[in-house]
Parts: C-alpha cells; structure tokens; sequence
C-alpha cells in the first residue's frame, strides 16, 4: 500500500516518562505504517533541555511560529526533587510555560466522549470545550494582610506624574487586600484566538463574566469581544452558520449543566481553572481529555491534557506491565496531522486523521480498553490490554 503524502512537516517535540514510551509507540504502530510522516524532531525531554540550557525549547516554539503546526508530548516541570533525579543545572520553567509565552497562545480543552462512558452529566451529548485564558488576574496578583485600623488606596501613576486614587477600604480591625490586573493586548490575543478557534471547529462560541459585578473590570472583557466580534467575525460566523453568545457567569454554569454541548465556553483565567477541573472529572479521566494552543496568528500546538503519569513510568522501569491509555496523546497526533492536512491541501490526509480517532473510539466501544476506563466503561465483556495491545487493535482495524 502507497503511504500517504505529507508537504509541510510537523513540529514534534519529544517528551517525557511514561509518555515518551507511548509517543514512540503511537508513531510506530498506527502512524508510520499509513503516513509517509514529516516531522522537524525537538527533543523537550527534561535531559536534553538541561544539556542544551531549555535553548531546544525556544528552538521548538519558534520553529513552531514558522510551520505553524505542531504535536507536543507531556514534559516534566522540575520542582527540588526532579533536581536530584535529573542532576539538573537549573529547575528549568515549565515547557508548557515557555511555548505559550512564545505562541502567546490560548489553551482548548476538550474531552473524547465515548459511547458506554458516560458524563457525570447526562445531557452532555457532545463535548463542551473549554478555552481558559491564560494571563493574570489573581495569577499575578499582589496582595497583603492587613492589620488595622488601616487605609488600603489604589493609585495609578502615570509617566507624566498624574496620579489617579481611591480607597478601597477603611479597615477598623485586620483583613485582607488584592490587586489585579490584565491587560487589552491579552485579553485581545485571547478573544481572537477564541473567534478562530469557534469559526475552526464550527461550534458556538459562549462568553461568560461577572460584569454586572465588575463593572470596569469584567465589564472590559465583555467589551473587547464584543467589538471584536462585531468587527472582525460576525459576518464569518453568520456564514458558518454559528453564533457568539455573552451572559453571565452564574448564567452561564446553570445553561452549560443543562446543554447538549457542542459549543466553545471562554472562561477568564481563574473561572477557566475551576471548570476545566469540574469538565474533566464530570467526563470521567484526564487520559481522555485533549488540549491545543492556539495564538492569535493561527499557530497550532496539539497535546494531551495529562502529565507523564510518573507512576506508571516507575513500575515500567521494573519491568512490569502497564496500561497507560494513549488517547489523549493519539489524538494530538491527529489533531495536527488534520490541521496539518488542512493547511496543505491533503485530502488524504485529512482522512486518515478522521479514520484513526474514528477507530480508536470504536476500538474502545468494543470493549478493549486500558485499565483506567475499567470503572467507566458501561459494558459486561472488557478486555483489558496494555498499551501497545490497544494500539495494535487500532492499527488492525486501519
Ligand atoms: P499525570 O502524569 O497526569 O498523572 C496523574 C495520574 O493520573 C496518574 O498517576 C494516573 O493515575 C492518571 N493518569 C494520567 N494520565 C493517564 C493515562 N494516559 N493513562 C492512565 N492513567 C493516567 O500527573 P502528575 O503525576 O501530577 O504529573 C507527572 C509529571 O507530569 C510531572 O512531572 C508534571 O510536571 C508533568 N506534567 C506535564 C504536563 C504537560 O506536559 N502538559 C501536564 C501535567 C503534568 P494512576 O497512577 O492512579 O493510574
Ligand atoms: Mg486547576
């Protein structure tokens, strides 16, 4: 059989742990049989970031900016105790970290439903992908206990000298005090990125705040989409035959625990962090659940949600068995060969990215299945299979 073409490589940045494994695995059994595959190979595994000063990192994200396509492995953020098991130079940032304030990109989350798991939620049809965005607010807060009596001010200082101030409070006795910022070039990214990515995937785009609230702060939120959508999409999403929705916060956790899903739900950065939490739980496994970066340009990074699962890695390394379940990572495979096919004109391609998640989720309907879905998967006959059994099962049925 004729491998299937690619024009345009993808940037592959290699990674960590049990992931690293499962990476060479997918690539092997289900991937390089069908595809003759491009890639530029990074290497974002935690010894050669060391060994190259996280310089391969960079190297990744930029080369990244330039292909626009790219497909990332999970990666080890080392806190003091990796410094001793890695011998490392320095506790290196987190790669997700360094890529996304390259990209500056916004991260989509979304789980991969599957018949016989069922959501917590049982009117969630489709899957309801959550865009978090990923800068400021109490992330960058400053903030101080207050022992009163005291007077918290807020003051602005501009470079004229002008000064602008309010007090926040008089305190009789002690308390607490925050500041918070953002800024409209972020939260400019981040609506654009939201716009794209809603236009991308055709679904309805939400957006949800507290400005009834904040009336300066959300209510600056809300505007910026607002007159961006207005300006720059609402004549695209009408062509698409989707829709872009504002409300409030509250309003909004009450309408999504009641929906189908299908729709993209915008989330300031703390809201965002709660409830991707509450989707991926209310969805049964994080090893279910796929996340793409994708800044304002159009630049596209594809990932599992998941971390190396260390756990898993260790009883690997004595030679045990294990059932660590590549879906996530499967599908940021084929979610950049789509895109990548999409970019590029390859039909083909395309297809076969289709055909892969198609099967892969048939795969596990059947009842094979890693040992994690055990407890989810409503079915009497399961066949639990380590991970390169699944695999093998997906490739069969390529
Ligand atoms: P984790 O790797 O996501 O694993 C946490 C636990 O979740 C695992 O021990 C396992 O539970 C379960 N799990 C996660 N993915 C699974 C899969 N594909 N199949 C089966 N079970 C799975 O999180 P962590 O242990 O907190 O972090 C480990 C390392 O990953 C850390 O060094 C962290 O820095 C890194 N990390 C990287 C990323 C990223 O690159 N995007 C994200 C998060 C964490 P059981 O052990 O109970 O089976
Ligand atoms: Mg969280």
């Amino acid at each position: 059989m004729a491998k299937i073409q690619m024009k345009t490589p993808l940037v592959e940045m290699d990674g960590d742990e049990m992931t690293r494994i499962i990476w060479k695995q997918i690539k092997d059994i289900v991937i390089l049989p069908f595809v003759d595959l491009k890639t530029e190979y990074f290497d974002l595994g935690l010894k050669h970031r060391d060994e190259t000063g996280d310089q391969v990192t960079i190297d990744a994200a930029n080369r990244t900016n330039e292909l626009g396509v790219a497909v990332k492995c999970a990666t080890i953020t080392p806190n003091a105790q990796r410094m001793t098991e890695y011998n490392l130079h320095t506790m290196w940032k987190s790669p997700n970290g360094t890529i996304r304030a390259i990209l500056d990109g916004t991260v989509f989350r979304a789980p991969i439903l599957v018949k016989g798991i069922k959501p917590f939620v049982s009117c969630w049809e489709k899957p309801i992908t959550i865009a978090r965005h990923a800068y400021g607010d109490v992330y960058r807060d400053t903030e101080y206990r207050v022992e009163g009596p005291a007077r918290a001010n807020l003051v602005i200082t501009y470079p004229d000298g002008r000064t602008e101030s309010q007090t926040i409070f008089e305190f009789t006795g002690d308390g607490i005090v925050e500041g918070l910022y953002n800024t409209d070039k972020s939260i400019e990214a981040f609506a654009s990125s939201c716009f794209q990515y809603a236009l991308d995937t055709k679904q309805d785009l939400w957006f949800a705040t507290k400005d009834t609230i904040s009336k300066t702060y959300d209510h600056r939120f809300k505007d910026i989409f607002q007159e961006m959508y207005d300006r720059d999409y609402k004549e695209k999403f009408e062509a698409a035959g989707i829709t872009y929705f504002y409300t409030l916060i509250d309003d909004a956790v009450a309408r999504v625990m009641r929906s189908s899903g299908g729709f993209v739900w915008a989330l300031k950065n703390y809201d965002g962090d709660v409830m991707s939490d509450m989707l991926a739980s209310a969805c049964g496994s994080l090893a279910m659940m796929t996340s793409v970066l994708v800044s304002p340009k159009g630049v596209y990074e594809y990932e599992a949600a998941h971390g190396t699962v260390t756990r898993h890695y260790y009883r690997h390394l004595k030679g045990e068995q294990t059932s660590t379940n590549p879906m996530a990572t499967l599908f940021a495979w084929s979610g950049a060969l789509r895109k990548r096919a999409q970019l590029d004109n390859l039909p083909e391609l395309e297809a076969f990215a289709d055909k892969l998640e198609k099967v892969s989720i048939q795969t596990i309907e059947e009842g094979i299945i890693t040992g994690d879905l055990n407890n989810l998967l409503d079915r009497e006959d399961k066949t639990i299979v380590n991970t390169e059994d699944f695999l093998k099962a997906i490739a069969a049925k390529l």
